[in-house]
């Protein structure tokens, strides 16, 4: 490993975390051997609900100083339904780091890579491609930790929505439109809200509007929350990029995944201005842990995110080289139509899958 290569924490978490995470850094030295100098300081620690349990913290400090010393993080899933705060809440502590290393920009691809099942039945499914920008901060989960019951007859949360965050937000939502133009795709940032019924949704529109007028080479359209769940299912070829706030994201982003052949096909990244954190979209799965039918491919492809992501960080082409290379073996391990995950009906499983997907390296 060269001296001064990207340090990355490794935390495999909880459920099926592990193993997708075990498929995807057996790719990552298979990739690396391709690309020698696309090398890692891998950092591999322990978080989540496993370690709730034996430790009394689900992220412990040695895990949050060793992000601060890091460059960025690779993460499985946590948390699971039996294993709960004495409050009877979940173990969520990727949902903390958010908070905590303020990663506002949660990336969530959807992209149906060609030959992989998808239950949309029409032609122009075979191009979709485009990209949620989920809020992952604020919104409905600012105060997720301090929402309150009153007399067992009221319960309330809050949504907060800051100009800080959303500028920075948006931002980021039309450089990734800027780039996504340059590579041939059409340039449009789609912003859903309630902006008709909620005050802190029509702020938050009013700060798109005047940060879009600074970027006037990006089109750009507005939906509501219930309008844009319809035509997702509808016409979902007609995004590019679409920024969401959090809870809207959260719920946007597992119908997306549906669109692409499931939570296994889904990965994501969650940016902010120091550090960011690379997983894929689903969670621990503990309807099938240890029965082999995880589909690794999400976490793969979250790999290729945080290639891609180092590549942009100045820290050598070799990354972006090795990104691409592992992003066209994922994409050849589905073009023939053969491999059909147990989640979109069939029988590949974790082994198959990622064997197609080393072959093609
Ligand atoms: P979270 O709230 O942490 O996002 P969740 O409870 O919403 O998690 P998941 O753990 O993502 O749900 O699982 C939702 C469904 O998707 C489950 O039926 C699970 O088996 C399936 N699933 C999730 N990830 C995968 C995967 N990698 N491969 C196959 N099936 C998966």
């Amino acid at each position: 490993m060269a001296p001064n290569s990207p340090r990355i924490v490794v935390l495999p978490g909880d459920g099926i975390g592990a193993e997708v995470t075990d498929s995807a850094l057996t790719v990552l030295e298979a990739v690396q051997r391709r690309v020698p100098a696309a090398a890692l300081d891998l950092v591999h620690l322990d978080a989540g609900a496993g370690t709730y349990l034996e430790t009394g913290s689900a992220l412990p400090d040695n895990v949050i100083e060793a992000i601060r010393g890091a460059d960025g993080v690779l993460l499985g899933a946590m948390g699971l339904p039996d294993v709960r705060y004495p409050d009877g809440t979940e173990i969520i502590p990727q949902i903390e780091l958010r908070m905590i290393f303020g990663l506002y920009a949660g990336v969530r691809p959807i992209r149906l890579l060609p030959g992989a099942p998808t239950p949309l039945g029409d032609a122009r499914a075979a191009g979709l491609d485009f990209v949620i920008i989920r809020e992952s901060t604020e919104g409905l989960f600012a105060h997720m930790n301090d929402g309150t019951v009153e007399d067992d007859e009221v319960a309330e949360d809050r949504m907060v929505i800051t100009r800080a965050t959303s500028e920075r937000l948006f931002d980021f939502s039309f450089r990734l439109a800027q780039q996504r133009k340059a590579a041939g795709h059409p340039g449009k940032v789609t912003l859903v809200d309630k902006a008709n019924v909620f005050k802190s949704m029509a702020f938050f529109r009013k700060i798109f509007d005047e940060r879009a007028e600074a970027f006037p080479d990006i089109a750009t359209d507005r939906q509501y929350v219930d309008a844009a769940a319809l035509n997702f299912v509808r016409n979902p070829w007609d995004y590019d990029v679409v920024v969401t706030e959090n809870m809207f994201g959260d719920i946007l982003s597992d119908l997306g995944a549906g669109l692409i052949g499931g939570m296994g096909m889904a990965p994501s990244a969650d940016i902010g201005d120091d550090t960011a954190v690379f997983q894929p979209s689903h969670g621990t799965a503990p309807d099938i842990v240890g029965t082999g039918k995880a589909n690794p491919t999400a976490m793969i492809l979250s790999v290729v995110l945080l290639l891609e992501w180092l590549a942009t960080q100045d820290r050598g082409a070799a990354f972006g080289e090795a990104a691409r290379l592992l992003d066209v073996a994922v994409c050849a391990a589905y073009a023939d139509g053969a491999l059909v995950p147990y989640e979109a009906g069939g029988s590949d499983g974790t082994a198959a899958i990622l064997k197609r997907i080393l072959e093609n390296l």
